[in-house]
């Protein structure tokens, strides 16, 4: 680690104890005892001992979580004022100790300080974003028309119940506040599994909401793996889960919750197309196309993975990307030069691994990055871009979730937008050129959740997000973020 970013204390001192599960309000073991441990990608070092939640637990926390959104609970009692209040204070909370958080998720994670802390500052955000709409959960009056009666009808907009939020380890801080907020903001009670592999933000977070004042049992954190997340799937005292992670896990998820028809949301997968036009701005484009494959290490769902070139600029463009890719500084997350920490886990750097030496063997180039140049420890990756790609082969075809990037040429707009939506994922898209005809036109024909105009990542808070086909179901933010996270009650009164 470098010298020039001290461990914090507070850092020091949150690790210097095993981690425990909170469930109503308490820090317990986990039932049986069995713990894991947390590793820190860079350095492959232990950072601490976490306990593993079991299905048994995952009861113990629904439990708690019913119990805490029963009518005549403290929590139900609460007025949306004081909700409002409470959420916008966790927002201050996570500022004041913005640093610490950023910290302890760049242990866990691998990530930039750098980026690190721009989480934590969405996740702040977040929390006071959604404070404003805690008073206004609005529903509406509608006329009726009924011969010879009157009546007086009107929605309402209530709480769901108890929510089960898994989440992936990608954005671990952003995306337990991305389960928790809504979910809270609209009076429900959540049960969070973070991942396995970065558990330790979300259990931070968990000891500042109960400093705040968030009433036992209303937010419960089970650090634990995929059978901790199916037994919440599983369980009948969950009324809606909120998933994000992969495709595959997603289907899992979805089956599961079929079997009580419980709701359900899904953020999963992509496979971003990023579609550069000969009349783009190139210099932007070629920035755009490096920050959309290779931000987070590459690990985002909107990873902009497949890169389509006009083939008149084609190999400028390449040349450009290869050259941004290059000049990535790949280090420890504590080194203030570096932009680019290690994958999360050896597994994830295998299987990214796995895909470029694949695509090698294919018979496609290499044009930056180096897929056997492994350090001696951490799960470092260079960023790469490859060319020679085919659509068929498995580089091009499966989310490989690492800083991969493929550049195919293209000629024709019919051409790419056919060969940009031929993929199961509907999540990310991206366009870029100088006509604001072409930009808008072929945005409109891309079959994906956000898409992206002359830039990639730009995003707020209040924008909805979310996928079409594969990538998901629902929205995520936003004012439509909260429809997910609520039930809508008609009542109809006759006026005698
Ligand atoms: P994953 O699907 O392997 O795991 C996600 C979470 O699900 C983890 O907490 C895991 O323990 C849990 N889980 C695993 N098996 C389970 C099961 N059978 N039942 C219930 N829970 C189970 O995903 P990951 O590897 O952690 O994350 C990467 C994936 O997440 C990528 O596919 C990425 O695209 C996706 N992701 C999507 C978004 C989005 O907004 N659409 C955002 C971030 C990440």
């Amino acid at each position: 680690m470098s010298a020039s970013a001290p461990l914090l204390p507070a850092v020091s001192s949150f690790l210097s104890s095993r981690k425990q599960l909170l469930i109503d309000g308490e820090w317990v073991d986990a039932k049986d005892g069995q713990t894991f441990t947390t590793l820190n990608p860079a350095t492959e070092d232990v950072l601490v001992e976490v306990a593993q939640a079991s299905a048994v637990d995952a009861d113990r926390a629904v439990v708690a979580a019913r119990t805490a959104f029963e009518d005549g609970s403290p929590w139900s009692r609460m007025t949306p004022r004081e909700r409002s209040h409470l959420l916008w204070r966790i927002g201050d909370m996570i500022e004041e100790r913005a640093e610490e958080f950023a910290q302890l998720e760049s242990l866990d994670n691998g990530k930039s300080l750098a980026s690190a802390r721009g989480d934590v500052g969405v996740a702040a955000e977040l929390f006071r974003y959604f404070a404003g709409w805690a008073t206004k959960m609005e529903g509406t009056s509608i006329p009726m028309s009924v011969p010879g009666k009157q009546f007086h009808a009107y929605t309402r907009r209530e709480a769901i119940g108890v929510v089960a939020g898994i989440v992936p380890w990608n954005f671990p801080l952003t995306m337990a506040a991305f389960k928790i907020v809504p979910a809270i903001t609209a009076g429900n009670t959540v049960v969070l599994k973070p991942a396995e592999q970065t558990p330790l933000t979300a259990l931070r977070l968990g000891e500042l909401l109960l400093e705040a004042g968030v009433p036992a049992g209303v937010v419960n954190v089970l650090p634990g793996f995929g059978d901790a997340g199916a037994a919440l799937v599983d369980h009948a005292g969950v009324d809606k889960v909120a998933f994000t992670g992969s495709t595959e896990v997603g289907k899992k998820i979805a089956a599961g919750a079929s079997r009580n028809l419980k709701k359900v949301s899904l953020e999963l997968g992509g496979k971003a197309p990023n579609i550069v036009f000969a009349d783009a701005d190139l210099d932007a484009a070629i920035a755009g196309a490096a920050l959309a494959g290779y931000f987070n290490e590459g690990q985002c769902c909107v990873n902009g993975s497949r890169l389509y070139v006009q083939r008149s600029v084609f190999d400028e463009v390449v040349e450009g990307v290869a050259a941004a890719a290059r000049a990535i500084k790949v280090g420890d997350a504590f080194d203030p030069a570096t932009t680019m920490g290690p994958l999360v886990s050896a597994e994830q750097h295998e299987k990214v691994m796995g895909y470029v030496r694949g695509a090698v063997s294919d018979g496609a180039t290499i044009a930056a990055g180096s897929p056997d140049a492994a350090a001696d420890r951490g799960y470092f990756f260079a960023p790469t871009l490859i060319t020679g790609v085919t659509e068929q082969m498995a580089v091009q075809t499966d989310e490989i979730f690492g800083p991969v990037v493929t550049a195919i040429p293209f000629d024709t707009e019919d051409e790419v937008v056919a060969a940009a939506n031929n993929t199961v994922y509907g999540l990310a898209a991206g366009v870029w050129s100088k006509d604001l005809g072409t930009a808008h036109r072929v945005g409109g024909r891309l079959r994906a959740g956000t898409v992206w105009l002359n830039t990639w990542h730009a995003d707020d808070v209040t924008l909805p997000r979310g996928g079409y086909k594969q990538s998901g179901w629902g929205r995520e933010l936003g004012s439509f973020g909260l429809d997910d996270y609520t039930e809508l009650k008609t009542v109809i009164a006759e006026l005698r």
